[in-house]
């Protein structure tokens, strides 16, 4: 199969990250999932620890969400007319999450974070946007500088194609730096328009912010007339019932949201202030639009997905989280492996270091080669596992007893192998 992508897509892949490059060896296609469980074209099952890289917060093929989406295809997959299942997700998102107090719906993260950036230009009428080396936001051209994911797992600095006028007005500052943001202002007085962030990183691995970081960030816009972008397309629905904001509770002036939202479809939002939101079109002048906006059987599957996220939900979550991290650092710790596994709510990953990770450049300090052979050893015994260093690992309410004991069981072999990898 993988022979016959590569013949007709570039790499093989329609997205980066799904390719192993960065840890060798060819991409499973799976072919069905069931709660915590993915089955490959060869039959080989693997307990999942990428819940497509966020979404499937609930695991494969949640019965009352599967209900869902089927009762809403039976009535048709497109109208191109406003409908109430968009109206109902608007809602339920603006009932979560206080800061939204309006919120357009769209297809992707990377939608979201793009007509955000748009918004804040158009209602502050300046140009520049401020973001941190190793935050992704989506293959946004003016935001694909210093990115993490999959620019991140590639090494790659830059990308060509995106112009030096477009690339020209983002200013890229290490992560959890304030001194860094206050100098950024000083030199561009009255020319940024946003400061956008991921509520918590997940795409250099997991950094979380360091105290008081995003309660600086929030302080600094504010003082400047510049809008505080929070991108929680990752964190959002899933660290929390209000994500990140629910966690730390720093009220942005807009925010984006995907991933868990969409209930395994292509639906993604921003939303935010009022004052801000009524500049968007038609309602104001910053134009913004979408064929597929708010389609009706994605709308119903994130809908589904979010009304089961009650508190009980995330309980599990953090829970089947925390036993995971204490599993992984302990098999590390018994093969003498230096390591650190950082957690941010239910969100963790493994830095192959034992040296802080704060920012980006300490996150690129770790031993990526210990953690491919960590990688491959956890595959053979059939856990999927996100095939970079770079990524966030994500868990489910599906990842039950029998889940955690298969890991369990994986870790100890891939733990050596890790020991014994050479660069
Ligand atoms: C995944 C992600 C995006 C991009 O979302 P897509 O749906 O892949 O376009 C943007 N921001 C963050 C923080 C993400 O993790």
């Amino acid at each position: 199969m993988f022979d016959r992508a590569s013949v007709v897509t570039p790499g093989g892949v329609n997205s980066p990250v799904r390719a192993f490059r960065a840890v060798g060896g060819t991409p499973r296609f799976m072919v069905s999932g069931t709660g915590p469980y993915l089955t490959d074209a060869d039959g080989r099952e693997y307990v999942d620890l990428v819940c497509s890289w966020g979404p499937m917060i609930l695991g494969h093929s949640h019965p009352e969400v599967i209900a869902a989406v089927q009762e809403a295809v039976s009535r048709g997959t497109s109208f191109g007319t406003p409908g109430e299942g968009e109206v109902a997700l608007a809602e339920e998102i603006v009932a979560r999450i206080e800061p939204v107090e309006q919120v357009r719906l769209v297809s992707s993260g990377t939608e979201a974070t793009m007509s955000a950036i748009r918004l804040a230009r158009g209602f502050t009428g300046r140009a520049k946007v401020v973001k941190f080396a190793g935050c992704y936001h989506g293959h946004v051209d003016a935001l694909l500088a210093a990115a993490g994911s999959g620019l991140a797992t590639f090494g790659l600095p830059d990308t060509p194609g995106v112009t030096g006028a477009t690339a020209g007005d983002t200013v890229v500052l290490p992560y959890n730096d304030l001194d860094a943001v206050r100098a950024a202002f000083a030199a561009h007085p009255g020319e940024i328009a946003c400061v956008i962030t991921e509520a918590s990183p997940g795409n250099m691995g997991v950094v979380p912010p360091a105290e008081g970081f995003n309660a600086g960030l929030k302080e600094l816009c504010a003082a400047n007339g510049a809008l505080y972008i929070s991108d929680e397309v990752m964190t959002g629905f899933r660290t929390s019932k209000a994500g990140w904001y629910g966690v730390d509770g720093v009220r942005p002036d807009l925010m984006t949201f995907g991933k868990v939202m969409g209930g395994g479809f292509p639906a993604a939002a921003f939303g935010g202030r009022g004052d801000v939101m009524a500049h968007l079109a038609p309602a104001g002048p910053v134009y913004q639009a979408g064929t597929l906006s708010g389609n009706p059987v994605a709308t119903a599957a994130g809908l589904a997905q979010l009304r089961l996220l009650d508190d009980a939900a995330y309980a599990k979550i953090d829970a089947v989280s925390a036993e995971l991290r204490s599993l992984v650092g302990d098999a590390l710790t018994e093969a003498g492996v230096a390591h650190t596994v950082s957690a941010a709510s239910n969100m963790f990953s493994v830095f192959f270091t034992d040296e802080p990770v704060r920012d980006y450049d300490d996150a690129k300090k770790q031993d990526v080669f210990r953690f491919t052979a960590f990688f491959h050893a956890m595959l053979e015994q059939g856990v999927y596992l996100p095939p970079s260093a770079f990524e966030s690992w994500f868990v489910s309410t599906a990842h039950d007893e029998r889940a955690v004991e298969r890991i369990a069981a994986a870790l100890p072999g891939a733990a050596r192998a890790a020991a014994e990898a050479t660069a």
